[in-house]
């Protein structure tokens, strides 16, 4: 007697399993999934991850890893587009479910594109976040710099929070709390609703604002670093901020005093 029927169940290439989901408000979540053993990454990259299309073939978008890179498993902080290709899927994962994962990890927020400095700034809107995520809670940004300020901004409170906790957390982390303490500043400001802190991270970077706030000298060549992560029309404005304070874009070729990466292609939603 020979079994014909029963095939090997089909698995998705490059599959990792999702281990857990938040939903963070109508339109942000976060979820983790396994690691591939073998990836190895520099904490501010991102890689290929998606789901298979109706089509048979693999829809895949670029998502920047938002763990660090000695987390056993992979966090990903995502937008929830409402006719997004991928998007529209993706936010409806359970744990226990596949997702595709190209263990390509590639990008060019990362320390190595950027010469020694005393202090780091992140800058990002919206899920821009998702790499300093990953940078915030890497011991290699401590070991590097004297100071990182976290600047993130969106439209609303309820848009921030996974930020918030995050920054929250590493303070009371066994691992990394001591190293953090008193090093990373949090300035988490909204455009919209109105809290404690509001405005473009441009316009309080231009008026001095956040110097003033956090009592620190203004942005100068010689001591200050910056990573940003936005929209594109952020990025432009940032840029410009940044040149003007003698600043000057890197690569991973050629290591300067900031670097830029897209938090998504478009204008937003
Ligand atoms: P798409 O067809 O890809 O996008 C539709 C439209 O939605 C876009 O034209 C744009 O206007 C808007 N949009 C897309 N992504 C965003 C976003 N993140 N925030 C606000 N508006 C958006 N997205 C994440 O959510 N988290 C990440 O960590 C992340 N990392 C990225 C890293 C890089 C280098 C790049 C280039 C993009 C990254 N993106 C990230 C965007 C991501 O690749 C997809 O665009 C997003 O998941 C939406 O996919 P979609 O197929 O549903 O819609």
């Amino acid at each position: 007697l020979t079994v014909t029927d029963t095939k090997p169940k089909a698995h998705l290439p490059d599959a990792q399993i999702v281990t857990a989901v938040k939903h963070w408000t109508d339109r942000l979540f976060s979820f983790r999934v396994t690691r591939p053993q073998s990836l190895r990454f520099r904490s501010g990259e991102f890689v290929m991850i998606g789901l298979m299309g109706d089509t048979g073939k693999p829809l895949l978008r670029a998502y920047s890893i938002a763990s660090p890179n000695w987390d056993e498993g992979l966090e990903f902080y995502s937008i929830k587009v409402p006719d997004g290709p991928l998007t529209s899927k993706l936010q409806h994962i359970k744990v226990g479910d596949e997702i595709i994962l190209r263990p390509k990890p590639v990008g060019t927020l990362v320390h190595d594109a950027l010469l020694p400095g005393k202090r780091i700034w992140f800058l990002a809107t919206g899920t821009g976040l998702a790499p300093f995520a990953s940078l915030m809670r890497d011991p290699e940004t401590y070991e590097k710099y004297d100071q990182v300020i976290m600047m993130h901004t969106c439209r609303e409170a309820a848009e921030l929070e996974y930020g918030r906790q995050l920054v929250a957390d590493l303070q009371n982390d066994e691992l990394i709390g001591d190293m953090v303490a008193g090093k990373l500043r949090y300035y988490p400001t909204t455009t919209r609703k109105e809290t404690a802190h509001m405005g473009r991270i441009t316009d309080n970077l231009t008026s001095g604002k956040v110097f003033a706030d956090l009592d620190l000298p203004q942005m100068n060549a010689a001591e200050d670093r910056a990573m940003v992560c936005g929209s594109l029309a952020f990025n432009v404005d940032v840029k410009a901020v940044l040149e003007g304070f003698g600043l000057r874009e890197g690569a991973n070729s050629d290591p300067q005093e900031y670097v830029v990466e897209k938090a998504f292609v478009g204008d937003g939603i």
